[in-house]
């Protein structure tokens, strides 16, 4: 389990990740990095660091690093005049949304500076770029058709065989919620035969490699 301090960190930082989920994340990360030693793992859609609390404490316990994606501009259902627009986290000079500074105070608070290493970049880009597999796969970017799409895309090859890919507002049913993660991310990693289903919580869906299918 998170330690008491860390869970209190957690527990006070904005953001989307309700408490029995981080904690499943928490668990499922640890027991990927277990089995596949060294492998990092990455988060896609930091937000002000709440899930990346959970992410984070179990890459140091692990021995690894966790790499968080977020441009830090927000979703669109971030931006003012949408449901989960914060007025709190408008840059007084730009007025726009950015959850950088309240991420670096997280990462701060919870003295996870070592384990976490934030990168500040559209999610595509990053994908692009960054080369290595890792252990653990947590995507919760953008919500939209075409982010969960480049999201599958670019982030699902990376998961190592054994490696768990996590994703988050998985919704099979319209009236709980966007149906796009459950669409474009959840349900083509299992059509693809590469990952089966290991465990469920709230919307949290966690899957494992069990193969790579020749291109
Ligand atoms: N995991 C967080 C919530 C993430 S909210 C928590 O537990 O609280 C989704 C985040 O994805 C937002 O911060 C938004 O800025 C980011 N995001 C959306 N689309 C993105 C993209 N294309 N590239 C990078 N980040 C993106
Ligand atoms: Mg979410």
């Amino acid at each position: 389990m998170l330690d008491k301090k860390l869970k209190a960190v957690a527990m006070a930082t904005k953001g989307f990740m309700p408490e029995v989920e981080g904690d499943a994340l928490f668990v499922e990360a640890c027991s990927a990095c277990d089995e596949l030693p060294r492998l990092p793992i990455v988060e896609v859609g930091t937000y002000c660091g709440r899930s990346t609390v959970w992410l984070g404490a179990a890459a140091e316990r692990c021995k690894t690093v966790l790499f968080t994606v977020d441009h830090h501009s927000g979703s669109e259902e971030n931006q003012k005049g949408w449901e989960w627009f914060d007025e709190s986290l408008v840059d007084a000079n730009t007025q726009k949304l950015n959850t950088l500074p309240t991420l670096l105070k997280t990462l701060q608070r919870a003295e996870l500076g070592d384990a976490v290493v934030p990168i500040v970049a559209e999610s595509r880009i990053a994908s692009q770029q960054l080369s290595f597999e890792v252990a653990f796969c947590f995507i919760d970017g953008g919500h939209g058709e075409l982010p969960t799409q480049l999201d599958f895309a670019g982030w699902t090859p990376k998961v190592a065989i054994g490696g768990r890919l996590a994703i988050h507002d998985v919704f099979s049913d319209a009236r709980d919620g966007g149906q796009a993660p459950h669409d474009f991310i959840y349900r083509p990693a299992l059509d693809s035969g590469e990952f089966v289903e290991i465990s469920a919580v709230g919307s949290l869906r966690v899957l494992r490699r069990i193969k790579r299918n020749a291109i």
